[in-house]
């Protein structure tokens, strides 16, 4: 009896073990993509983050009638938390950084086109014009990596050892890998392609940012339309690339940055990086050649090494 007694002691262990997980992992559908969301951490962690990715949704999207964002665009007066404000005041900033590569206020033309709602269509060149004109908020190239910043405050917060977010596109890494080894980030391949296009080595607490023009478009007697739009002509951003990513140290930054270098294109993206220090970037043009800045640590393919 002993003897069956504890063999079925070994059993129980050996099963709790096995099903005892390392980390907490949860994927949930938010601001318009899948996230997966991988902690290891406790329980409050993963609920923080949950609960403020769906309030950050709620806030700032361009689409939900009672978001904050709806409600400064139909011009209400609204009492702004300092949260806000300065969030507000961040990203204007980095319009001004950028030339207006990066535009938060382009509302109106992301309407036009028809990305609220899926309602596609190629606006005339009358409607171009009068939704350039209007000045309507769209935090649609940040707010994912703002949020990156907001998670990793709530993991500090809630004593979480280290974390992997995935917010469609927008990877948040935060804290050391437990072997010490870098994280590995995949960038997808931008032609559909069933691997990745390179992998990109981060350490610590890092965002991982990539926009594409593979990641939202429609197609109209053959033409591809993207999301990501030139302020200047009102069109898709047509610089020659596919996709670009921003490695850097602030969600919100990275986030902006991989919006703007993208309408920039390769030569003017590189240029505006040599003027810069908070960031490293990864190119990948139209014809696949991929270009990494010389700070960006790349495996997993061949690049080319744009240098200061
Ligand atoms: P991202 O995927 O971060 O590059 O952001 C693309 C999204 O940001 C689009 O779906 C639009 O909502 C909005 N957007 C498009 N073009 C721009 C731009 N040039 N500057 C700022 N936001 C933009
Ligand atoms: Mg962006």
């Amino acid at each position: 009896m002993k003897r069956f007694l504890a063999l079925l002691l070994t059993a129980l262990l050996l099963l709790t073990g096995c099903a005892r997980q390392e980390y907490l992992q949860e994927e949930i559908f938010c601001m318009d993509t899948v996230m997966s969301l991988k902690i290891w951490g406790p329980e409050e962690a993963m609920d923080g983050c949950r609960e403020a990715l769906y309030g950050l949704q709620n806030t700032w999207s361009a689409t939900r009638e009672d978001s904050l964002i709806s409600r400064l665009n139909r011009g209400e007066a609204v009492a702004l938390t300092e949260e806000e404000r300065s969030l507000l005041e961040k990203v204007e900033a980095l319009s001004a950084r950028t030339g207006g590569a990066f535009d938060p206020c382009l509302g109106a033309l992301c309407e036009a086109w028809g990305f609220y709602g899926q309602s596609y269509r190629v606006p005339d060149a009358q409607q171009l014009a009068a939704a350039l004109d209007e000045s309507k908020w769209d935090m649609g190239a940040s707010i994912k990596g703002y949020s990156g910043n907001v998670l990793v405050d709530i993991l500090k917060e809630t004593g979480a050892e280290r974390a992997v977010l995935n917010m469609g596109g927008n990877v948040q890494t935060f804290g050391e890998k437990k072997d010490g080894s870098p994280w590995l980030v995949a960038v997808q391949d931008p032609f559909g392609g069933s691997g990745y296009a390179c992998l990109i080595s981060v350490t610590g607490t890092c965002a991982v940012v990539t926009s594409g023009d593979y990641q939202r478009y429609f197609e109209e007697n053959g033409v591809r339309y993207h999301h990501i739009l030139d302020p200047k002509t009102g069109y898709p951003a047509d610089s020659g690339l596919a996709s670009v990513t921003v490695v850097c140290r602030d969600g919100l930054t990275a986030d902006a940055l991989s919006t703007a270098l993208f309408v920039m294109g390769l030569e003017e993206g590189s240029r505006f990086w040599r003027e810069s220090e908070d960031f490293e970037a990864v190119f990948i043009l139209k014809d696949g050649t991929v270009c990494a800045t010389e700070g960006a640590q790349v495996s997993g393919c061949e690049y080319e090494v744009i240098r200061r």
